[in-house]
């Protein structure tokens, strides 16, 4: 188990090298800021957005914009703050124009947000909108229409969470019946939060390195069958 202290050192780690990606050259040649996503490193509940906007290339910081504004109100309404919470993104990078992420590009960029579910465990996923649900439930066939405010234990990459996808705040901004069903649904996040944590999968065995036989000359002493079965030396 590792101290949230060294997650954190970590994180800051990954931040620094995640400022130099070029996995995305089109991308890495448009943008003014890598947005790594922010908050508390050590939250139990993170959220996944899309991708920066112009507001957040500017910044460096995810949703800055009115999307932000909205997230941040919402999370007022169920006793939440931004600084208790993780805020990312399915892409470090604006696409230009704000186009939808290519699936390329989303390829690229997942190493770096399972990076970060590694660091900062959270429990809870929320993600908004349909690029993030499909991506970290891996199935493109299956939208947020029809997922919405269902909660779901997965594992994505090296954590198991509760899933929770949620209408993304942007789009609820211009369709009030979208913002009622956004706002009932953040309600549930405290008694998802107050569940117990999933059980996390088994951390992958290290590679076991098998030496090199030492040749050696000539034999000392005969062995007993069992010993050698039993790896005793
Ligand atoms: N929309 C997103 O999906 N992410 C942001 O960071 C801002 C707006």
């Amino acid at each position: 188990m590792r101290s949230p202290e060294s997650r954190r050192e970590e994180l800051k780690a990954v931040w620094h090298q995640a400022q130099a990606c070029t996995k995305c050259p089109q991308l890495a040649a448009t943008r003014s800021s890598v947005v790594f996503g922010a908050g508390n490193a050590d939250a139990d509940l993170m959220f996944v957005g899309e991708a920066p906007g112009a507001n957040e290339d500017r910044q460096g910081l995810p949703f800055v914009g009115q999307a932000g504004r909205l997230l941040e109100t919402l999370l007022g309404e169920i006793g939440m703050a931004r600084s208790d919470v993780f805020i990312a993104n399915t892409l470090l990078c604006r696409p230009p124009g704000n186009r939808d992420p290519l699936p390329g590009e989303i390829d690229n960029c997942q190493d770096w947000l399972y990076r970060k579910l590694e660091l900062i465990e959270p429990r809870v996923i929320c993600t908004l909108g349909n690029f993030a649900t499909k991506l970290l439930r891996a199935d493109p066939g299956t939208g947020i229409t029809r997922l919405h405010g269902r909660e779901e234990i997965r594992t994505i990459g090296p954590r198991t969470v509760r899933l929770y996808p949620l209408y993304h705040p942007a789009a609820a901004l211009y369709t009030p019946s979208m913002l009622e069903i956004l706002r009932a649904d953040f309600m549930r996040i405290p008694e998802l939060l107050a569940l117990p944590a999933p059980p996390q999968p088994a951390p992958e065995e290290p590679e076991l390195v098998v030496p090199e036989p030492e040749i050696v000359a000539e034999v000392v002493e005969e062995r007993e069958p069992d010993e050698v079965q039993l790896g005793l030396f």
